[in-house]
């Protein structure tokens, strides 16, 4: 039977980072399994199709909600990538880190160890950002590729101006002293391609004799004895197979599959277990509950101006970008069409942004809005800190069976009131002249649709989609019902952890990418009980 001191189950944002910290010490043994397979395509590479991969079938959960009371009743798909790399592979890119209040309500919740000061050095750990080299809030040297967005398109810099008119502040580091403002982002980009946790931690590690990848191996069970994690089930090569641990097991399947691995493994909610046959091990109520996802909506236009992604819409220019692309990572198809935005508060009186703000120059084939197929752009924007919660409870006791989920989307009234908020701001920006020369009308909403709060509500309503970001479902904390204490130990079980966006216990403002790298980034001190790096 094979045994490695490490099993981390999931190579994605977070378990990559994982797989290589661990390895990096040529005595422990590292098993890293993936249900995917390798992420060798260049739909993955190429940062214009990450439209495309977002939604790529074979390397995809393709999981959807259940029907959301707050959006009409419709069901939302939530996109996870099932692939080396995990969701990083088929993300935006978007490098966002939240906000230093952001960790330190962690820490004030229970994490202890994981206020913005103790989280900076990890960030910077991981982060190669030679533009910002020098920078006290970045990093150089580290794995990941961190670059700036050219936004050459015209529309960005009618965006910027619209936006200065509307008095709204700039801002060049989202991700440094001041979160407010608006600007080029950053993104996971290496030399016009994508830079994902696998190519960045993963691939130039690959060669270690002490670091095994298994693909298309699915955990199915934490095998557990007198409450120590032992080993795993996996389906590898369709058969099933034990894999010991010697040292210990990380889970690392992302915010729906975690909790969903756990409950099968029968830690969770008895009551919620018995149901479906599973014997309980450990009372873990909170397993799968306190789901939270960033809800957007999108204000679509109609452009005068042959100056949109449209203008890629013809086979011999999308030839011609995408061969730059591929070639010599160059040109429009070597960026991903959502390089300018930010963070804005909907009130004057708040403390700190609730809104994150992002301009695209095409309209995306996320928009369920009518529209498609001519020149036009859109303005999106989500709540940073929904206050709904939902929750991922199994469907069937089949580990291979898609668990029901529920984000409980637009539950409370203070997250309506932000997206109502949001869509007036956002309206301001794009009624302001800086883009008003460029519109040919407003696609959606409507005049009619803004009529009243009740028009607003019920356009959201019918449009509001995921920016799939879920978090939160094997929450971390010090009280008896966290899932993890502030070492991503799971309660009540020794030799397993969980180390992935489930731990979050509130959702940061903003992308949650590179937050999952940094949270792996000190599992693996933790696990390895190293000291944390020096700033
Ligand atoms: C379409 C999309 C766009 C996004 N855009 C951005 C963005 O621009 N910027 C940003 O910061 N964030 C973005 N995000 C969010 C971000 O990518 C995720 O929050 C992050 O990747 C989650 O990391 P994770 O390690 O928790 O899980 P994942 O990266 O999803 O990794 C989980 C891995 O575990 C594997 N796995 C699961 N279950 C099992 C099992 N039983 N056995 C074996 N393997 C298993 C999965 O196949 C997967 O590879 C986006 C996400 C999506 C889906």
């Amino acid at each position: 039977m094979d045994s490695f001191d490490f099993i981390i189950v999931g190579a994605g944002s977070a378990g990559c980072v994982l797989a290589n910290r661990l390895s990096e010490d040529a005595r422990n043994s590292v098993l890293l399994i993936e249900a995917g397979g390798t992420d060798r395509n260049p739909l993955f590479r190429i940062p214009l199709l990450a439209g495309v991969a977002y939604w790529y079938k074979p390397s995809n959960w393709a999981y959807q909600t259940t029907p959301q009371a707050g959006l009409d009743g419709r069901q939302i798909k939530w996109p996870r990538g099932k692939v080396l790399g995990g969701s990083s592979t088929i993300n935006g890119m978007m490098y966002m880190r939240g906000t230093a209040a952001d960790y330190d309500r962690w820490a004030a919740a229970g994490c202890t160890g994981w206020s913005y000061r103790d989280v900076l050095p990890y960030f910077r750990r991981s982060e190669d950002n030679p533009e910002r080299d020098g920078d006290p809030y970045h990093g150089t040297g580290g794995p990941l590729r961190v670059t700036r967005a050219r936004a050459e398109n015209p529309l960005y810099t009618a965006f910027l101006k619209a936006a200065d008119a509307e008095g709204h502040p700039r801002n060049d580091d989202f991700n440094g002293a001041v979160q407010e403002g608006l600007g080029p982002y950053d993104f996971n980009i290496r030399d016009g391609r994508r830079e994902s946790s696998a190519t960045a931690f993963l691939h130039p590690v690959r060669a270690r004799p002490n670091l095994a990848v298994w693909t298309r191996t699915q955990a199915l069970r934490v095998m557990t004895d007198e409450g120590r994690a032992t080993g795993l089930l996996v389906r590898r090569n369709g058969t099933e197979q034990l894999v010991m641990a010697r040292r210990e097991i990380i889970l690392c399947g992302g915010a729906i599959n975690t909790p969903q691995i756990l409950m099968v493994s029968g830690i969770g909610d008895p009551a919620a277990l018995q149901p479906f046959g599973i014997a309980p091990k450990v009372a873990a109520p909170q397993v799968g509950r306190n789901l939270q996802d960033h809800l957007g909506v999108y204000l679509t236009y109609a452009c005068k101006d042959p100056i949109t992604l449209y203008s890629l819409f013809r086979p011999d220019r999308a030839a011609l970008a995408f061969a730059r692309a591929a070639l010599f990572g160059t040109g429009p198809a070597a960026a991903v069409p959502l390089e300018v935005g930010g963070f804005l508060r909907t009130r004057r009186d708040l403390s700190e942004p609730d809104i994150h703000i992002t301009f695209v120059p095409g309209l995306s084939l996320e928009t369920t809005q009518a529209g498609q197929g001519q020149h036009g752009y859109l303005i999106n924007f989500y709540q940073l800190r929904p206050e709904s919660r939902g929750t991922i409870t199994l469907a069937s006791p089949d580990p291979g069976a898609k668990p029901l989920i529920d984000p409980a989307y637009l539950a409370a009234e203070a997250d309506r009131t932000c997206l109502r908020d949001g869509v007036r701001l956002a309206r301001g920006i794009g009624e302001s002249p800086a883009l008003q020369r460029h519109k040919a009308a407003d696609l959606s909403p409507q005049g009619s649709d803004l009529a009243s709060d009740t028009a607003i509500d019920a356009w959201v309503r019918r449009g509001a989609n995921t920016i799939f970001h879920p978090v939160g479902t094997a929450r971390m904390g010090s009280d008896a019902e966290a899932v993890v204490d502030a070492d991503l130990r799971v309660r009540g079980v020794t030799g397993l952890r969980v180390a992935d966006a489930s731990v979050m216990p509130n959702l940061i403002g903003g992308n949650t990418s590179a937050p999952c790298m940094m949270i792996a980034e000190k599992a693996a001190d933790l696990i390895l009980g190293r000291p944390a790096p020096v700033t």
